[in-house]
């Protein structure tokens, strides 16, 4: 007896407890209640009965974010040298991980590094080296050489045929990517063409190499064509895509396929076209994209297509990562519905479903407290983000 006493003891000096207004679970809204913390995991939710708790009653809690899909490591104007510009991506990345985790998100699938920056600040995040929300990282996203190849493959990402494409995916695997990308059409930036790159073949050969390596694949297309065929090989989920067809939603819906449509990385583009010097006329294609895109989502959204939230940030637009969240209501979901693309909907992509995107016991302590109740009105999600804490310490305070 007098040992659980003093177990118990020990355990209340370790923890952290922090009383909200509400807590927003992933499931189910619990009103004034205490959530405790120790050595970086939630011990409980539950009714305010704790004296030394910390007053967060002004705010709901709701589980630190997802974002399912950036690109940490894209930084505008690397003032070195080109030699050594590959070098310093990591050390100017960090000022991305810092606004991301502004927003409320304490988690990042990465979707696309060169030079394997991306597994640096991982593992450079994941020994608290670097202040960052926790990273999934891909490496290389897989990409087929355009024009009529003269031989060679012209770097460690380009891949052409099933072999050779199953021989990078392994690369990505060996080198410690935690998930696979592969761009399967064209698209990025002001170019929104949709042409499929990777055949059938081809995307079913990066399928089958990434889940017999146990890792899930995105499949990167602007486009219904590669789309469809990703959908079919299987792939894990389908980034952008516009004009999907009825019968590829429908068996989106069937397969469990996540949808991350990153609406808003183009309406980013549309507002700095200049800054990023796009060519006349760009914002028109930009604006009809997103046209589309949103149409895409709404017919997923009735489809019942799972969908993970993911930005697409690069460059400037991280702290801007879950605008996305307003384009989702925009396409017919509920606040709520909103709320867990990017919280226990995002964590079913990473397999994590026990410790992120939720505030239950054994979860991660990775909490964002707002202003507001984001099941109303989804904008306090989005603007309204005070304070952030992850795996237990507070990485962000405006309060
Ligand atoms: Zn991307």
């Amino acid at each position: 007896m007098k040992f659980f006493l003093i177990v118990a003891a020990c355990a209340m000096l370790h923890a952290q407890v922090y009383h909200f207004g509400k807590v927003w679970d992933g499931e189910k809204t619990i009103n004034d209640a205490d959530i405790v913390v120790d050595h970086g995991e939630i011990v409980s939710v539950g009714p305010a009965q704790h004296a030394q708790a910390v007053n967060m009653t002004r705010y709901t809690a709701i589980p630190g974010m997802i974002d399912a899909h950036t690109h940490m490591t894209y930084v505008l104007n690397i003032p070195v040298g080109r030699a050594g510009r590959g070098a310093a991506t990591v050390y100017l990345s960090q000022d991305n991980a810092k606004k991301t985790l502004e927003t409320g998100v304490t988690t990042v699938r990465n979707l696309g590094a060169s030079n394997y920056a991306d597994i640096a600040m991982r593992d450079l995040i994941d020994k608290g080296l670097m202040v960052g929300p926790r990273m999934f990282v891909s490496g290389y996203g897989l990409q087929k050489p355009r024009g009529n190849g003269n031989g060679g493959r012209g770097g460690p990402q380009m891949a052409t045929g099933p072999e050779e494409v199953a021989k990078v995916v392994k690369e990505q695997v060996d080198a410690g990517a935690d998930v696979i990308k592969m761009y399967a059409s064209t698209g990025s930036g002001q170019d929104v063409t949709g042409d499929q790159t990777f055949n059938y073949d081809e995307i079913k050969a990066a399928v089958d190499a990434a889940h017999a390596a146990g890792k899930r694949i995105a499949i990167h297309t602007y486009g219904p064509a590669a789309a469809r065929d990703a959908v079919r090989a299987g792939a894990d989920s389908i980034e952008h895509a516009t004009d999907m067809d009825d019968e590829t939603i429908a068996e989106m819906a069937r397969k469990k396929i996540f949808y991350v449509p990153t609406i808003d990385h183009n309406r980013y583009y549309v507002d700095n076209a200049e800054m990023l010097r796009y060519r006349p006329g760009a914002t028109d294609a930009l604006n009809d994209f997103i046209k589309r895109n949103l149409e895409t989502a709404k017919k997923c959204v009735r489809a019942g297509v799972r969908f993970a939230m993911g930005s697409d940030a690069v460059y400037t637009m991280f702290g801007q990562n879950t605008r996305e969240l307003a384009w989702f209501v925009r396409a017919g979901m509920t606040p709520e519905q909103a709320l867990k693309t990017a919280t226990v909907d995002g964590a079913a992509l990473l397999q994590k479903e026990d410790k992120l995107g939720c505030l239950k016991p054994g979860c991660y302590a990775d909490i964002a407290a707002v202003e507001g109740n984001p099941l109303e009105d989804i904008d306090a999600a989005i603007s309204k983000v005070r304070w952030v804490m992850k795996a237990g310490a507070v990485v962000v305070d405006k309060r």
